[in-house]
């Protein structure tokens, strides 16, 4: 029986290792270990990737979205919208602000449904907080339309999307001020944990520096109270060597993901993708209604599996009494059959064949 992880962080690629083992070789012998050189280079790559003028190097995806939140003063008394369906970070961004999370409800592709959102706005409305779930952007469109009219700000969740785009447009260039998650686990990682703000605007990012280092000016003057979110130059390192294989990983993510939908498609709902969009499947995600007998089933068949969420945000024991006003059946329909295959690119395709085929006999 084969035996396939949901996720393979090791690297088995000799030249790559020696790339990432030289980089951090590289920081050891210049010494700058905080807020070195290449913590300069991966801001700089970044923003131009992203098509922004600044990026901020943090040190998780969580500091980035707090950071962003913070950049644009959302306080207590404001209340951003948002999805349901998220991991957990992006709703204790919010609260850790002061501000109150008001949820949308969410399409069948799992995004946030613009349409629900003009409904929730309201004189203390701040802010939209559009999560690209699973690497799929939202109707940014849509949403930004909404946000002018009714002249909020927009912030990206993009922790799962780096590398997605919308209508042929980057994720991270469409919000005011856009965080993303570096993290082992997504699509551009680190070797630990590190995120990364973008924005176009000057003082935003000013704001954003501060707030990485204790909400301070010139290391020195606290201007207003701040974590320390700094990312580490070895992270920073290793992302610059993880950006020159993106490309390459994102391409056989892409084409196993696509597979799997050709195989799959006429037997569980899968995930979709728009014709001038471009999904970079951190997940991939499947709608089923027998969900755990087929995770049972894989599991005996040597196949990991992954419900990314299984309980929505609003419902986490921290938030249930809080906010039990939320009007989200979809999401509540969706998040009771949501289940993410192994889509990593360590995967053979001998092994990506299994995983459609044991599908498949399981619908059989
Ligand atoms: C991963 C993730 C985060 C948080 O990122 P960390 O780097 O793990 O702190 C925030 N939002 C979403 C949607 C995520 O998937």
């Amino acid at each position: 029986m084969m035996k396939i992880p949901f996720k393979d962080l090791s690297v088995l690629d000799q030249s790559k290792k020696r790339k990432l083992l030289h980089s951090v070789d590289q920081v050891l012998s210049h010494g700058r270990i905080i807020l070195g050189p290449e913590v300069i280079s991966l801001e700089q790559k970044i923003a131009t990737m992203c098509n922004q003028k600044y990026a901020v190097g943090v040190n998780s995806g969580t500091d980035a979205l707090y950071m962003a939140l913070r950049s644009i003063n959302i306080t207590q008394g404001d209340e951003v919208i948002t999805t349901p369906l998220s991991w957990i970070a992006t709703v204790n961004a919010i609260v850790l602000c002061g501000a109150k999370p008001v949820f949308a409800d969410i399409k069948d592709d799992l995004n946030i449904n613009p349409k629900r959102i003009p409904d929730l706005i309201n004189k203390n409305t701040k802010a939209i907080l559009p999560v690209h779930f699973t690497g799929n952007m939202c109707q940014m469109d849509k949403i930004l339309k909404c946000a002018q009219e009714n002249d909020i700000y927009v912030v990206e969740d993009a922790a799962q999307a780096f590398g997605a785009k919308y209508n042929n447009q980057i994720a991270g260039s469409f919000g005011i001020v856009n965080s993303f998650s570096l993290n082992p686990m997504k699509n551009l990682c680190g070797y630990g944990e590190a995120g990364i703000v973008v924005t176009n605007d000057k003082n935003l990012n000013e704001k954003l520096l501060s707030l990485r280092y204790a909400g301070t000016v010139n290391k020195e003057d606290c201007i207003f109270p701040g974590l320390n979110g700094r990312i580490d130059t070895i992270q920073a390192a290793m992302i610059m060597v993880e950006l020159e294989y993106f490309d390459e990983k994102i391409k056989r993510i892409r084409e196993i993901s696509r597979y799997y939908t050709n195989r799959l498609k006429t037997i569980v709902s899968c995930p979709l993708e728009d014709d001038n969009s471009f999904h970079t499947y951190y997940s991939y995600t499947i709608v089923t209604d027998h969900r755990e007998e087929l995770i049972h089933y894989l599991n005996n068949n040597g196949i990991e599996t992954k419900i990314q969420h299984p309980i929505l945000m609003p419902y986490h024991s921290a938030y249930k009494e809080r906010y039990q006003d939320c009007n989200i059946p979809n999401a509540e329909r969706m998040v009771s059959k949501i289940l993410c295959l192994p889509n990593h690119e360590k995967m053979s395709d001998i092994e990506v064949e299994y995983v459609a085929s044991k599908v498949e006999h399981f619908y059989r």
